[in-house]
């Protein structure tokens, strides 16, 4: 902080009394040298906090928080130690004189259009007679005037340049207003013309109630209703980020419920609060990102993500789980009853107390998958537990680290947790641990080489680029396959081998589908994979180009000759024949792979245990990033 900083927190800090700053929020008593108040950091009914005006600290007996002005601030209002002296410094009349970028002049005057357009919104929805069905729309969904108010709802006319004309009346640049997103500019055409009409407006505030964007509900007898999309965000201004955005979040953040809730609705958020359950806020229709996760944090440690209970909502789950376990956050999960949404239930005879019960009863992101699965499958394979478990070690691998004991902690406790609920040994966890690491490092490979392309694209097109960490795209490991055994395998095995040689043309679709690695009868895979080598460089795999690259082995040669005379040419619906072998092989490497599930959680040695958790990542579907 440069110098003149230090000298104006000093005169902030001087001019503001600790007393006066506790006692503009609640109650303080003198007692003696101190005074007392019921401490707001913690649950109390007793005055545990001392304020003491000759040292100008506060202390509570109970939780432990103390500090001075700036402080008590901070956590009061929960904001940074800038804007907690700014807060003071308004109140002892002290200016502060912030440097003001032209980027802060340009804010200021943006989001002065923001409110002006909001006041107008509301007029139009409160007053105007245009704004009737807006009103009887919001009163059926039993929205009251005062949230309505408390909210800032507005109507959007239905005129097509009801705010142009109002905007130049007033002397306000139309420019502001297409930088704002409320209007723009017709293609080919002179003149703007509004972008939010015949809708009930929803100002978006940011975490300090500052209108930064409106979410716009269509009027449902609109002709445009059925076609469009109900609802109509701000595009992306200076202003209005919607990855960012949490709708409610300047309302919910003084709630003292120890988490916030995530709805999907704007209304949602309303009835909440109006319903007396204030600590609900919204996504712009985003799913929850990390951004969303590191602003609710600064508020409570826990983040409630509440779900549709249909089933949309389980991809939005794996999201879930990802945030849970990359985030230094309690992410719980939980959905509602009967598909209603949050409205629709806290208007129901007894709706307030399910929709808290709700709340409260979530459990953790990753309780929450394993309930799912549990419950559609109750004894799950071995091969499907092991599956979860890279998918999960898969999530932590890709996760950014956080640093600290913390982070470490809730590894662990995933670690733990997976096997106990899948019911898988104990003494597994330590080659669990080695496969987390080994899938951090590709991942951290993959990060170094995202960046270095990252900065080779920004050479080439020398523009600022806005750096993206890969996702949680599953690592690709080498293909690896089984241990050759003799059997029942062998027979198909023959039969491939008899079926392509006396069709070449089939070689293609065998090499599509299969791999020679799976071919456990050595002779054969020998055979197979030359076959496949000689398609590979273009030319047909006849018995004459397998002669020349089997020129070492002239017995597998005449093997292959003999198959050929005696057995292949007999065979009719090759086609055919070929998918139910190839179909078979499917098959065979499926049940392979599930008794070695079965031996890794009997008696596979650690090696062994490894190896299995990495060829199960091929069956991964792959996760697509974002
Ligand atoms: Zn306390």
């Amino acid at each position: 902080m440069p110098s003149d900083q230090v000298e104006l927190t000093k005169q902030v800090k001087a001019a503001s009394d600790i007393v006066a700053v506790v006692g503009s929020y609640i109650p303080v008593t003198s007692a003696g040298k101190v005074f007392k108040a019921v401490c707001p950091f913690h649950d109390d009914t007793r005055p545990s906090l001392d304020v003491d005006p000759q040292r100008q600290r506060y202390k509570c007996w109970s939780c432990g928080a103390h500090g001075d002005v700036f402080s008590f601030t901070m956590h009061q209002e929960k904001v940074g130690f800038k804007e907690a002296r700014a807060l003071l410094a308004a109140k002892v009349g002290i200016k502060l004189d912030e440097p003001q970028t032209p980027q802060d002049y340009q804010r200021t005057r943006l989001l002065d259009v923001m409110r002006w357009a909001q006041a107008k919104y509301a007029y139009q929805y409160l007053e105007a007679d245009a704004g009737e069905d807006a009103r009887k729309y919001m009163g059926e969904r039993k929205l009251s005037g005062k949230s309505v108010r408390d909210f800032g709802v507005g109507f959007a006319p239905i005129t097509g340049d009801w705010l142009v004309k109002l905007a130049i009346a007033e002397g306000i640049p139309a420019d502001v207003l297409v930088e704002v997103g409320l209007t723009a500019t017709r293609e080919g055409q002179r003149g703007h013309y509004d972008r939010f009409r015949d809708r009930v407006m929803f100002p978006i505030k940011d975490v300090r109630g500052q209108v930064v964007g409106f979410g716009g509900r269509i009027m449902p007898n609109n002709p445009l209703a059925a076609r469009g999309p109900k609802y109509y965000n701000s595009a992306e201004t200076p202003l209005f980020h919607k990855s960012e955005l949490l709708y409610g979040l300047d309302l919910a953040r003084h709630a003292n419920a120890g988490y916030l809730a995530v709805v999907e609705g704007y209304t949602d958020v309303m009835m909440a609060h109006q319903c007396g359950v204030p600590q609900v806020v919204a996504t712009m229709g985003t799913a929850l990102n990390a951004k969303h996760v590191a602003q609710l944090r600064r508020y409570v440690p826990k983040v409630v993500l509440l779900y549709d209970a249909d089933a949309g909502g389980y991809t939005g789950v794996d999201r879930a789980l990802e945030m849970f376990i990359s985030q230094d956050v309690e992410l719980a999960v939980a959905t509602l009853p009967e598909g209603l949404d949050p409205c629709d239930l806290l208007v129901r005879p007894n709706g307030i107390e399910t929709f808290q019960k709700v709340l409260t009863s979530a459990v953790d992101a990753l309780d929450f998958k394993l309930n799912r699965l549990l419950e559609r499958d109750p004894k799950p394979s071995d091969t499907t537990k092991l599956r979860i478990v890279d998918d999960v070690l898969g999530i932590m691998a890709a996760a950014p680290l956080i640093p600290g004991a913390a982070a470490q902690m809730k590894r662990e406790l995933i670690i733990t947790r997976l096997l106990q609920r899948l019911g898988i040994r104990h003494e597994k966890e330590k080659v669990i641990w080695a496969r987390f690491e080994e899938l951090r490092k590709i991942y951290e490979q993959r990060e170094r080489e995202a960046q270095q392309k990252e900065r080779e694209q920004k050479a080439r097109e020398n523009r600022p680029t806005v750096t993206v960490r890969p996702d949680a795209v599953m690592p690709t490991t080498e293909r690896r396959r089984g241990e050759p055994k003799a059997g029942p395998a062998e027979a198909a095995e023959n039969q491939l081998a008899q079926l392509l040689l006396a069709d070449p043309g089939l070689v293609p679709v065998a090499a599509a589908q299969l791999t020679p690695e799976e071919i456990t009868h050595t002779g054969l895979r020998r055979i197979v994979s030359e076959l496949f080598a000689i398609h590979a460089t273009g030319t047909v795999a006849d018995l004459e180009a397998l002669r020349v690259r089997l020129d070492d082995r002239p017995d597998l040669f005449d093997v292959a000759a003999h198959k050929l005379q005696f057995v292949g040419q007999q065979m009719q619906d090759r086609e055919q024949w070929l998918a139910r072998l190839l179909k078979r092989f499917a098959e065979m490497k499926a049940d392979a792979e599930a008794n070695r599930a079965k031996e890794l959680l009997t008696n596979a040695s650690d090696e062994e245990t490894m190896e299995l958790l990495r060829r199960i990542q091929q069956t991964q579907p792959k996760r697509s990033a974002g």
